[in-house]
């Protein structure tokens, strides 16, 4: 037991005052590294130790799994293990699929339902485009436009709540008709896209009424970081989930504690809007708001660069100079190189020494950048300096085909109206089932209704397909598993082991490792062991959560302890391998596998960067058509443009602690040419009392 003295120690006044505050909707708008996450932490430990919240009815919403997985770690240091696995800490995604699995009746699904990925998205988009007889690519005004602005345009809508049929024009001929079709395909297949699990989820809490009594007595307290970054159909959701949309004005509302930062908001680009932050103070008045000033983070000389930096941008919610109480130590660096080729050198050598001279530890080091491909050339210095990296937001490893193959056999198993899986793997490896047989096959889904599963079973009952019945047997044989009650979670690898082998895949992909030889860098079936391992080590604590709501509509009044040692035992293999795909599915590419982590330098975007912190940092790339990027944009102005770019340059500088280092070369050459860059116009901008070349210090 922790009192709240030792829950605030070491805060600052504003700090405290922020996690002490009575139960009510608090703001905290402050700037980069000035403790708010660590704010919303400490407070939802004074909300369970002092207030008596239950951990269970606290909902805290965070950007990424991985700063979820990091809060739960952290409030496991200060409440112990019970409290923080009852914590319901979950991006916006994660948190609707859980809703919906639990309420998927009422949402139109089944509890099996699975999530769709960007490619299976792409191929059902094609599909319609197909059935609707509109060509591969469309010439509008002289623009073309193909299946992905058709999937784009899809998720635009989604995103701001719309519906195929309400309001809306689009200059993409027959959008709304794809559109409709694109969301017929995935409802029938029991799927739902990234966007679908946000809409979805309001329209089944403004729509529900039974749901939503339950929501609003679930969650008492909700806490949400990055609030900066919400677009507007998950600020429509914090509405409906915390109760403050008052459709039901008997029922009181759930606190809301909001923690974020205009400046640096990065994703006006999707539809993001920090003025949600304005919104907020008017929407969920009474609102107190806290300002936090000290920085914690960096030194003076970073962050009087940072300072002076975002002065510039005219557009602010409130003005914020932070200051810090932190040692004035070395000045920011600029690292000026010839080319991009030189640059890359340049990052490895320095990396080099901070790790030879200085004795830094490599995994608290970052290079960012602002666009994936600078990633190739650093990559290839680093490999030559013998310096190991993990790189986020590469290809993700849950895309890769063999993965993907083996996800879609689960996928199948669990849920057999999935016909996108279905589709997928009916053929892989080959079974010979010829092209007439297939469209056989859709003939009878299309006629019956049925899905292309049931309608392959139909299939098989009139025609002669050895191919065909032994694939089905192989599904359903697993099927039939499902509901048998693991003991540990090598059961579920064991399944997924004899998945992958009876399938015939792992046979299959070691032929074609073979054949790839010649490619050493891909290694299908060692991707497909690395499969077994991670849904082995997976964590299963949020099964503890789907359990608790498992009981469904029951008063979640009663607090009742349910015995966290014996929760294992209740749940089939099928609750598992479902939890593990939606979370698989969930995992965006700025994520790494745990069994990845390790002492390495940290490669990223700067969009991947938000919220974390490393000893020293280098910005590849701070040069003129970088950063601030020169390209088509969604703003139609250009000194918005220019102000989210000023914006993404303050995100990357305030991740360094201690030493940042701005690289930039004079030419870059790409594969349309050379081009003079230099230094960017942001350098400019920067405090120059507190920015110089030398380098020397390196040597030491
Ligand atoms: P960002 O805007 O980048 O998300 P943030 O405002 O969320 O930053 P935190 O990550 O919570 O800031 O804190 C930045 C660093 O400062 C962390 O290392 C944190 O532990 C430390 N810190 C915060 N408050 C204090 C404090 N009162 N005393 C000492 N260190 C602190
Ligand atoms: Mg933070």
């Amino acid at each position: 037991m922790k009192d709240s003295d030792q829950i605030t120690a070491g805060l600052n006044e504003e700090q405290k005052e922020a996690v002490t505050a009575p139960r009510q909707n608090i703001l905290v708008l402050a700037g980069a590294g000035t403790g708010k996450t660590r704010v919303l932490v400490s407070r939802i430990a004074y909300l369970v130790e002092r207030c008596g919240v239950d951990a269970n009815r606290i909902l805290a919403v965070t950007f990424t799994n991985k700063a979820a997985r990091e809060m739960r770690d952290r409030l496991a240091l200060i409440l112990g293990e019970h409290s923080s696995r009852r914590l319901w800490a979950y991006t916006f995604h994660t948190a609707s699929s859980h809703i919906l699995r639990n309420f998927a009746a009422e949402a139109g699904l089944t509890r099996n339902f699975t999530i769709i990925d960007t490619a299976d998205q792409l191929s059902v988009v094609k599909k319609v485009m197909e059935e609707l007889k509109l060509p591969a690519e469309v010439w509008v005004n002289n623009v073309k436009y193909n299946a992905r602005n058709y999937l784009q345009k899809i998720m635009d809508e989604k995103a701001r709540g719309n519906r195929p049929g309400m309001e809306g024009e689009s200059i993409l001929p027959s959008f709304y008709d794809v559109y409709a079709q694109y969301q017929n395909r995935c409802d029938k297949s029991d799927q739902a896209d990234f966007e679908e699990l946000i809409l979805r989820t309001c329209e089944l809490i403004e729509n529900q009424p039974r749901v939503r009594q339950y929501i609003r007595m679930k969650f008492q307290e909700i806490l949400v970081d990055e609030f900066q970054d919400t677009n507007s159909l998950q600020y429509r959701w914090l509405k409906l989930i915390s109760g403050a949309e008052n459709l039901d004005p008997e029922k009181k509302p759930a606190n809301v504690l909001i923690v974020g930062d205009d400046d640096q908001s990065i994703y006006g680009w999707r539809g993001a809007a920090a003025e949600n932050m304005f919104y907020f103070q008017k929407e969920f008045a009474p609102v107190k708001m806290i300002k936090l000033v000290q920085n914690y983070r960096s030194t003076k000389a970073i962050l009087s660069n940072a300072n002076s930096l975002i002065k510039n941008n005219t557009r602010h919610l409130a003005e914020k100079n932070l200051i810090t109480h932190n040692p004035d130590a070395t000045m920011v660096k600029l690292l000026e190189s010839y080319d991009n080729n030189d640059e890359a050198e340049e990052i490895a050598k320095t990396i080099r020494k901070l790790v030879d001279n200085l004795g830094r530890d490599p995994s608290d080091i970052a290079v960012l950048y602002r666009t994936n491909a600078q990633s190739r050339l650093i990559e290839k210095e680093l490999v030559a300096y013998g310096i190991e990296y993990n790189i986020y937001g590469g290809a993700r490893f849950y895309d890769r085909e063999e993965v993907k193959n083996a996800l879609a056999y689960l996928r199948l198993i669990i849920n057999p109206e999935d016909n996108i899986s279905f589709s997928r793997i009916v053929n892989v490896p080959s079974r010979k089932i010829g092209k007439v047989t297939l469209s056989k096959i859709e003939a009878l889904h299309h006629e019956f209704g049925v899905s292309m599963f049931r309608a392959a079973e139909m299939y098989v009952t009139k025609n002669k397909s050895r191919p065909l019945k032994d694939f089905i047997a192989l599904i359903k044989g697993f099927a039939a598993r499902l509901e048998e009650i693991p003991g540990k979670s090598e059961d579920i690898a064991a399944f997924l082991k004899s998945v992958i082998t009876d399938s015939g895949l792992r046979d299959y992909y070691q032929e074609k490792t073979a054949k790839e030889e010649a490619d050493r860098s891909i290694d299908r079936t060692g991707n497909l062991d690395e499969l077994i391992s991670d849904i082995a080590n997976r964590d299963y604590l949020e099964v503890e959560d789907q359990g608790i709501e498992a009981q469904g509509m029951a008063e979640p009044e009663s607090d009742e302890e349910d015995d966290a040692d014996n929760s294992d035992n209740k749940y089939s293999l099928r609750d598992f391998i479902q939890i593990y795909l939606a979370s698989a599915a969930l995992m965006p590419s700025s994520e790494l596998l745990k069994s990845e982590e390790n002492h390495a330098v940290n490669l990223m975007t700067i969009h991947c960067s938000k919220g974390l912190e490393f000893g020293a940092v280098i910005i590849a790339g701070f040069e003129q058509g970088l950063l601030p990027l020169e390209r088509y944009s969604s703003f139609e102005k250009e000194d918005e443009r220019l102000e989210e770019e000023r914006r993404l340059a303050y995100v990357a500088i305030t991740r360094a602690k201690e030493l940042l280092f701005l690289s930039y070369a004079q030419t870059r050459m790409s594969y349309y040419g050379t081009y003079n860059t230099g230094a960017s116009s942001f350098v400019e901008e920067l405090d120059h009392n507190c920015l110089d070349t030398d380098l020397d210090f390196l040597d030491a």
